[in-house]
């Protein structure tokens, strides 16, 4: 009999479209030929508002990559009627959920990677793919994230934790906290929110005004924020796959020519380009991808974690930037390409990924 797969995916996050290319690409190669007979896929999408759907409505986002939003949803013909378009916490008799083997949810950023499903999933005594709820939790949030790697010995850029309260609720001590950044940390400095991903709420800021500007606004996204000193340094990533006795692919770089790598270069067509293997010496890639393993289990990640570093050419430094522990997963997508240039295809890496699910969940 197949396994059956509940690809989970979409989610309340500014990474919905990213979520369902990725979805699409899974649920492409487990209907594979090497994978077909071995899965059945049950999708479920999780709505921009965070309704939940199963059956027909996710199988047509699959099929057309658009997002159903929640006025097209109710308006659309043949939705409306269809009895599994509910919300999970509506769900009287949750069949198609009951029916799920194993998990895949393929959810970016908030809410998706950041533990909140996993907790739900492990609720559900179901195996998933990818790290747990504390894995999850430590790689999204850059605080704890960087207290994890400091407490490994990973190199790291200098930065200053921050709270919401002390940029909104004290005019008294902003100044002085503005103060401290220059001091301690400098210009160029990045600000960000502690719990986001696709660069979404950093900016990159040389001046006071600039500061103060972007601590208000990546307030508005979070009750936690990170700034950190800017470093002028390459970009490199790792990916990693396993769990107990995880294995590092090869090291990839991302070129681009704007400032730095925001969202717009993200996900623009042609405005950042992959280089596999990165052409870099044998000893730094080889100490990348012993630093990609040592945070994979810092943070206690599973299953799957792309890594991300600043390779300072100048210094032959390497400073660790952040894990991903879900990382894209498109067809494109950095994470699946480190791994098809080290030997394991697309659809091999998908089966490799629920198997190493199963195997976490029972271990022999
Ligand atoms: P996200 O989790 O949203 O990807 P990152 O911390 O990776 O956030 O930052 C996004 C991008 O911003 C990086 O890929 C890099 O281009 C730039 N960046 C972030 N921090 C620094 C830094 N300290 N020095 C130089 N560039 C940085
Ligand atoms: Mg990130
Ligand atoms: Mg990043």
């Amino acid at each position: 009999t197949k396994l059956r797969v509940g690809l989970l995916f979409g989610g309340r996050s500014g990474e919905h479209e990213v979520s369902i290319n990725s979805a699409r690409a899974i649920a492409k190669a487990l209907s594979a030929e090497q994978n077909t007979s071995k899965y059945e896929i049950l999708p479920f999408y999780i709505q921009k508002d965070g309704r939940w759907l199963a059956g027909e409505a996710p199988q047509k986002v699959l099929e057309t990559g658009v997002p159903l939003l929640e006025s097209q949803e109710s308006t659309s013909e043949g939705l409306t009627s269809n009895p599994q378009t509910q919300t999970l916490s509506q769900w009287q008799s949750p069949s198609q959920v009951a029916q799920v083997d194993v998990w895949f949810p393929i959810l970016h950023g908030p809410n998706g990677e950041d533990g909140t499903i996993q907790g739900l999933l492990t609720l559900m005594q179901v195996p998933f793919v990818g790290s747990g709820v504390l894995g999850s939790a430590m790689g999204m949030d850059k605080i704890a994230m960087k207290m994890a790697f400091e407490q490994a010995g990973l190199p790291q850029v200098k930065y200053k934790a921050i709270t919401r309260a002390q940029v909104w609720s004290n005019p008294c001590v902003f100044p002085k906290l503005c103060d401290e950044i220059e001091a301690t940390l400098g210009y160029p400095a990045f600000v960000k929110p502690a719990n986001l991903g696709s660069s979404v709420g950093i900016a990159k800021v040389r001046s006071r005004p600039e500061l103060e500007a972007a601590l208000d606004n990546a307030a508005s996204y979070d009750r936690r924020l990170v700034v950190e000193a800017g470093v002028v340094a390459r970009e490199v990533e790792c990916a990693v796959l396993g769990n107990d006795q995880p294995q590092a692919s090869v090291v990839g770089e991302i070129t681009y020519d704007s400032d730095f790598y925001d969202y717009e270069t993200k996900y623009t067509e042609g405005r950042a380009d992959l280089l596999i293997p990165a052409p870099i010496p044998d000893a730094i890639a080889r100490q990348i991808q012993d630093m990609a393993l040592q945070a994979f289990a810092a943070v206690d990640a599973a299953g799957l974690a792309r890594v991300d570093f600043f390779y300072v050419e100048a210094t032959q430094e390497v400073l660790i930037n952040e894990i991903n522990t879900l990382p894209g997963f498109t067809a494109t997508s950095m994470y699946p390409q480190l791994w098809a240039h080290s030997g394991v295809s697309f659809p091999e890496l998908v089966d490799r990924l629920i198997q190493l699910a199963v195997e976490r969940y029972s271990p022999s």
